[in-house]
This record gives C-alpha cells, sequence and structure tokens, in this order.
C-alpha cells in the first residue's frame, strides 16, 4: 500500500539519529571512531559510566549540531540545556543518558521533500544532541544459556537526533524524506550518515484514523530498520495492519514495534504499560548553553551552497540535468568539479566527463573522490585537448588512467604517444587491414548489423593505440564497405 485506504487518514513522524563526524566522542576525549576498534577498547571512566566523574562537552558535537538546525532552517535559540533521561538497560552505563528536554539546540524547521518533481513541506520539530549508548549483542553462550556481550566503544559517541512533526503521509515520502536528509547531512559534512554502519537510523511513529476522525495520539513507534526500503516496506505494513485493524473497529494501541526484515512484519517490543517514565531533570555536571548569535552567524558562514543552488548553476551552463544530479550525491566530486570549471573547462564536457570517465577510473583504483591526486588545472587541460581534436574520447579515457598512474600532465603523455591521427591516408590503410582480417564483421556489416561497424572501428582504435580520429575512422569504413549496411 502506498497510500491511505479510501476513508482512512495516515500520518508519520520520524526521529533520526545521526552519529556525528567529530574526532572525540561527546563527553570525553576518547576517538568517536571506532569502527574498526576491538571492543572496550575506546573507553576512559567517562564513557564508561564510572560514578563522581565529570563530562565536557563536545564543542564541535554542538556546532555540527547547529549547522545541521541550519540547513533545515531552524531557529538556534539562545539558551539551551543539556538534561538526563533516566531509565536502566544495560546498554546505557550510567543508568541516565545526557540528552536534551525542553531547550534544545535547533527547533522549528523544514525539510521540501521532492517526488516526481512535486515538493511537499515536512516540518522539522527540533534537533537536539546526546550520547550515543554502549552495543549489546545476544547470543548463545557455551553452555547453551543465553549471553549478551557488551561493547562500550560506541559509549558516549555524538549522537544528534532529528525530529520531524507528523506531517508525512505515505512510506515513499518518509524514505524520500529520509534519502533527502542523509544527502543534506552528507553535503554539509556533519556525519557519513551510513545506514548500514548505524551512523543514520529511523524510528518511524504511524498511525491510521478514519478520515472524518480527528487524529488521536496514539500511534505506534517502529525501530530497527536499516534502510530505506527497510522503513518504507515496514511503514506500509504497519499502515496495512492498522487499517485492517479499524475496519474491524478495534483501537489503535500505543505500543513499539520492531521491524521484522526476514518476515516482513512488526512485532511488538513494548507496549504503553511498559512504558519509560525518563524523571528527566537538567543535567546537573553541566552548564547551560550559550549560543551567541555571533556563533551562529559564523557557522551560517561556514555553510557551502547548497545542491539546488549548485545544480540550477550547472544546468543553466548546459550540463544535462542527469549527469548533474548524479554528480550531486558526491559533494567532494561537486567541488572536484568546480574547481576543474574555474580552470577554464567547458561546463557540460567536465560534468558529464567527470561523472561518467573520470568516476570510472575512480571506481577502478578504488578511489574516493576528496583523494584525486590530479589537480583541477591538469584535467581541464586534458579537457581541452579533447575538445582541439588532439586527442579522440578514446585516448582521453587512456590518457587519465596514465595520469592516475603517474601524475605526468595531460600534454606531455599526449606528446610522448603522438597526436591523434586524422590523416586518411594513414588510416586507409590500417581500415584496409581491419576489414581484410574480420571478413564476418564485414559480412553482419552488409547484414544490417550497426554493431558490426563499432567492432569494426574498435579494431582499428587498437591498431593506433586509441589515437584514430573516431569521425575519420568510421567514415572511412563505410566508404571502403560502400556506404550502407
Ligand atoms: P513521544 O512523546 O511518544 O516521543 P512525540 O509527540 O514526542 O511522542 O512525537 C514523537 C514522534 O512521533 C514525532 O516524530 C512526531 O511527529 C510523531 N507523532 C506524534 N503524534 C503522532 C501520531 N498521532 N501519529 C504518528 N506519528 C506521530
Ligand atoms: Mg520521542
Ligand atoms: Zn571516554
Amino acid at each position: 500500500m502506498t497510500s491511505a485506504a479510501p476513508g482512512f487518514r495516515v500520518v508519520i513522524g520520524l526521529e533520526a539519529h545521526v552519529q556525528l563526524k567529530t574526532r572525540s566522542k561527546m563527553f570525553c576525549a576518547c576517538p568517536a571512531d571506532y569502527a574498526n576498534a576491538e571492543p572496550n577498547t575506546r573507553v576512559c571512566p567517562v564513557c564508561l559510566g564510572m560514578p563522581g566523574v565529570l563530562p565536557v562537552i563536545n564543542r564541535r558535537a554542538v556546532d555540527l549540531t547547529i549547522l545541521t538546525g541550519l540547513v533545515l532552517d531552524c531557529r538556534i535559540p539562545e539558551h539551551a540545556k543539556f538534561d538526563r533521561k533516566n531509565y536502566a538497560y544495560p546498554d546505557l552505563m550510567k543508568w541516565y543518558q545526557i540528552s536534551q528536554y525542553d531547550l534544545p539546540l535547533c527547533v522549528n524547521g523544514h525539510l521540501d521533500v521532492t517526488i516526481d518533481g512535486s515538493a511537499d513541506r515536512v516540518r522539522i520539530r527540533r534537533v537536539h544532541l546526546e550520547e550515543d549508548t554502549a552495543k549489546l549483542t545476544h547470543v548463545t553462550a557455551s553452555d547453551g544459556a543465553p549471553a549478551s556481550l557488551i561493547d562500550v566503544n560506541r559509549s558516549g559517541a555524538p549522537l544528534m537526533e532529528v525530529v520531524t512533526e507528523p506531517d508525512i503521509k505515505t512510506p515513499a515520502q518518509a524514505a524520500a524524506f529520509g534519502e533527502q536528509l542523509r544527502g543534506l547531512l552528507r553535503w554539509i559534512g556533519v556525519s557519513t550518515a551510513n545506514m548500514d554502519e548505524g551512523a543514520l537510523r529511523i524510528d518511524a511513529n504511524v498511525s491510521v484514523w478514519p478520515a472524518d476522525h480527528p487524529v488521536g495520539a496514539a500511534k505506534v513507534e517502529i525501530k530497527n530498520m536499516n534502510s530505506f526500503r527497510a522503513l518504507s516496506r515496514a511503514l506500509a505494513y504497519e499502515i496495512e495492519r492498522q487499517t485492517e485493524l479499524r475496519r474491524r473497529g478495534g483501537a489503535l494501541v500505543q505500543e513499539t514495534r520492531g521491524w521484522d526484515e526476514a518476515s516482513g512484519t512488526t512485532l511488538v517490543q513494548r507496549t504503553k504499560e511498559e512504558a519509560h517514565d525518563y524523571r528527566y531533570f537538567p543535567e546537573p555536571d553541566l552548564p547551560p548553553l550559550h549560543v551567541t548569535r555571533a556563533r551562529v552567524d559564523q557557522l551560517r558562514a561556514q555553510l557551502p551552497r547548497m545542491p539546488d543552488d549548485v545544480a540550477a548553476d550547472l544546468t543553466s551552463q548546459g550540463a544535462p540535468s542527469a549527469d548533474v544530479a548524479e554528480l550531486l550525491h558526491d559533494r567532494a566530486l561537486t567541488d572536484y568539479a568546480q574547481a576543474v570549471i574555474q580552470a577554464g573547462a567547458d561546463v557540460p564536457a567536465a560534468v558529464t566527463w567527470i561523472v561518467h570517465d573520470l568516476r570510472r577510473v575512480l571506481n577502478a583504483r578504488g578511489l574516493a573522490a576528496d583523494a584525486i591526486p590530479i589537480p583541477p588545472p591538469e584535467l581541464a587541460a586534458l579537457l581541452q585537448l579533447r575538445a582541439n581534436g588532439s586527442v579522440s574520447s578514446t585516448m582521453a579515457a587512456d590518457v587519465l588512467d596514465e595520469m592516475f598512474a603517474t601524475g605526468k600532465p595531460a600534454a606531455a603523455i599526449v606528446h610522448a604517444r603522438g597526436p591523434q591521427i586524422s590523416a586518411a591516408d594513414q588510416l586507409l590503410a590500417i581500415a584496409r587491414q581491419v576489414i581484410q582480417e574480420n571478413p564476418q564483421a564485414v559480412s553482419d556489416y552488409h547484414a544490417g548489423k550497426q554493431r558490426a561497424l563499432q567492432y569494426l572501428m574498435g579494431q582499428v582504435m587498437r591498431l593506433t593505440r586509441g589515437k584514430a580520429n573516431p569521425g575519420a575512422v568510421s567514415a572511412l569504413i563505410e566508404q571502403e564497405l560502400g556506404g550502407t549496411g
């Protein structure tokens, strides 16, 4: 089901937890990057929750949260504070989590979610900062008894929570919100936002109501989705379940359910009767935060241009919008493309070439866009050689590969290989040789198979080490084979 059944209305609100890219943890000096660390090696008395220790606020985490609030058009109040959220569970070392309750860092923003070109506004209620918990792994011990393993490395990692108003109406819109949020978080560099690593975890709240009935407070919270596909499947399942329940005249029971990927269903984890009373109170070991206007202005000035603006810029200069959309998935690649354009490259050529050819080389070498060893003016120079016909597209791709391998400038590589061959007399001899050696392709060509021409051209390219001018080659082959195939 993609939208509400006739006679019903669907209400969805999301809570996204985002691990922030800081060097140290939220309230101690332990490294926040524990991904490849042995369990329980990135810990100290603070994040182990020992009695008597004192937390210290990570300023960078506060800044990253404010930056997120700014791109979500939130208001950043001057006064914020941390609070204790109390609950007793073994993943929480102190049996309380330092979080934010009534004075979060960011409030009242919005994100316009676009599906098929039409945008719907989702209001953001708040963005606040808290600490992550330890990680529990439930196993069966060697004696067959159930056991839980605990890894405290994650405990105290900075965790930002983005909470929406219940403005979302379909599973597809929920997934689109998540994808757009992930794109923004990556763009401004506050998080890797990788769902499969748990750097972005989204809980969904959903309720179904008869259309002629006011929306009430009851809702089901769904946890454990670790992909956007799981998010939308879980919501679709839950909407159908609740709609059936309503049809039978049943009342919605407020509860927390977990998404079970294997069965494609949600299962009850906790009902309202078991709901926690968190007994929030101001964290006595931390000072309240005074967020000065100067600090907010400084952070605003650090924000990069947003993807929509960059896209409008590039497409208005002739870059194909599909390539632009592809480019904008990667902030570092976009920055690189802009530097190449800045160095004088033609805009559509640079965008298309970077998205296709450059990315192919990056993928083959397992390199990320922020590790491109070629100075942008050097890539601009290669594009220039291609534009003026000094190298063919095939040869340009080879030259690029050699630039990666040797670090030599494009012009030197092209010079060493010799210029593109356009001279008909040189190419004619090679074309005739290829035609003679490939009778099958020739008869395929005469039978009207267009692929045969591509094949024969490819052979000429191979013999000239990519230096033949492709336009000249195809004209010559067609001429030699007597025109139409
Ligand atoms: P709780 O106190 O249970 O955390 P909140 O009012 O704080 O509930 O809302 C938590 C999330 O649930 C928010 O994302 C909000 O948009 C969403 N939400 C609130 N009411 C509903 C509802 N009736 N149906 C679906 N989602 C809702
Ligand atoms: Mg909540
Ligand atoms: Zn620590």
